[in-house]
């Protein structure tokens, strides 16, 4: 196992790693030699207290704000100092500045999100118990879903919105992938993985943890089988629809399980509609817009091996490849063409990549929005419908909006919002935590 400066999590009661442990400690334990001391090394820079003191972290006066309305996270300009000597991944008590507590939260001094809460009782314990807690409730919460009898592929874990600040558990059948995306989960990560193969009992827990987030967290990337062995052909079973799911290369864990129920939606929108749908991947809508009915499906993506494993899912379900078209191209270039020849479409999915990870990326975001809906609008038929979506965290569902009707209002239509769209219920959204609705959809009609 290879792990940056951090203890092993097998070993989760050595000093500094939870607050049983971090009551128990010795005289020794309390002074490290200075050298073992992580600050900083990427771009937070944080005000060191104490070496000698109990490690914690401290807020500046008015910063207990956000933590208060149980916002989980904790960036560095809020943090008025760091006592002790902790490292990446340790768990550490987070108080006001008059030292009150406020929470138990994983440390990172490599991340802008510096902490990240993992309980808010003074009397939690963050052992290998916390974690099983967290996860039985996290699958006994989608034991309600009802999703049984045509779907074999759910979101076990929704990182913060579960409670587990950083973690995904993705299902595709008996195959589990994890993705990791914070110290803190990093730290108990075989903890986690023990957990998952008692409660889940997969033949595979593959983890990708290769996402570019992990760069600015300080983690490596990892790519690999973590427990059992990978099938060699992983399938994912959605409302009687199946798909390959290349977990090892595929994008994020291998499929996006957020879209389940607006593919679902398009299936009944589509009959005898000519269809187009970008950014197509392994064709999850354009599979469920055959099946229900289209006339026909031109499906575009940039990624030749998901437009190959986009062809096959076509096979695998027995649909029609005479209704079904695959283009390997850039949407942005391929909709202008599409214009230029004087195309028109019925029903239109655009399902963008994530184009603004945060609010930073706002404003070029906006810019890619409302050009693909432009063009998307101005390829409707009179009557048509657009179905469309954003992943980015960084564009709030109002911001969304506002950028369609910009594009609607460019491309010189008028239209109707038929239907808000979100991630199915297997990516639930921490009310304190609204970062956690990151996908976005809006069906709109243009006027007849
Ligand atoms: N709708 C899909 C998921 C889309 S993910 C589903 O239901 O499964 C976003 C897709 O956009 C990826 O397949 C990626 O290869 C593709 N992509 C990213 N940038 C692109 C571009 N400029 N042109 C075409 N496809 C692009």
């Amino acid at each position: 196992m290879t792990q940056q400066k951090t203890k092993s999590p097998s070993t989760p009661h050595l000093p500094s790693q939870g607050n049983r442990d971090f009551r128990n400690r010795t005289k020794r334990d309390r002074n490290p030699p200075d050298a073992q001391r992580t600050i900083s090394r990427g771009a937070p820079q944080l005000q060191v207290g104490s070496a000698s003191a109990q490690p914690c972290l401290i807020l500046k006066a008015g910063r207990e704000k956000f933590l208060l309305r149980r916002h989980p996270w904790i960036f560095s300009g809020a943090i008025e100092r760091v006592d002790g000597a902790p490292v990446s991944g340790d768990t550490l008590p987070v108080r006001d500045a008059a030292g009150n507590f406020l929470a138990w939260a994983a440390y990172n001094p490599d991340s802008q999100i510096t902490a990240r809460v993992w309980s808010w009782r003074e009397n939690e314990v963050i052992d290998a118990e916390f974690f099983r807690n967290k996860i039985s409730n996290a699958l006994a919460a989608r034991s309600g879903f009802n999703l049984a009898r045509d779907n074999n592929g759910m979101r076990l874990i929704h990182a913060e919105s579960d409670g587990l600040p950083g973690l995904i558990i993705d299902q595709y059948g008996d195959v589990l992938v994890l993705q990791i995306g914070s110290a803190g989960a990093e730290r108990w990560r075989d903890i986690i993985a023990d957990i998952l193969q008692e409660l889940c009992k997969p033949i595979c827990i593959y983890e990708r943890s290769d996402s570019d987030s992990r760069a600015l967290e300080g983690l490596e990337l990892r790519n690999s089988v973590l427990r059992g062995t990978l099938p060699d052909n992983v399938e994912v079973i959605e409302n009687g629809l199946h798909f390959n799911v290349d977990v090892a290369a595929g994008q994020k864990t291998g499929f996006y399980l957020d879209q389940r129920d607006n593919r679902a939606l398009t299936e009944t929108l589509a009959r005898d509609k000519e269809v187009l749908n970008c950014f197509c991947y392994t064709g999850g809508f354009s599979l469920y817009a055959l099946r229900g009915g289209a006339k026909s499906v031109l499906s575009i993506d940039a990624s030749a091996d998901a437009l190959r494993i986009a062809a096959e899912n076509l096979t695998r379900n027995s649909l029609d490849a005479s209704r079904a078209e695959w283009q390997e191209a850039d949407v942005f270039q391929a909709l202008r063409t599409l214009r230029d020849q004087g195309r028109k479409f019925d029903l239109i999915i655009l399902d963008p990549p994530k184009f603004a990870p945060t609010a930073a990326f706002a404003e070029k975001a906006a810019r890619g929005y409302k050009d693909i809906n432009l063009l998307g609008f101005k390829l409707l038929r009179p009557g048509g419908l657009l179905c469309t979506y954003s992943c980015s965290g960084g564009i709030s569902e109002d911001l969304f909006q506002k950028i369609i009707a910009g594009a609607a209002l460019d491309a010189g239509v008028d239209a109707q919002i038929v239907h808000h769209l979100h991630a199915s219920a297997d990516h639930p959204v921490l009310l304190s935590f609204p970062e956690g609705a990151y996908l976005k959809g809006l069906v709109l009609r243009v006027a007849g």
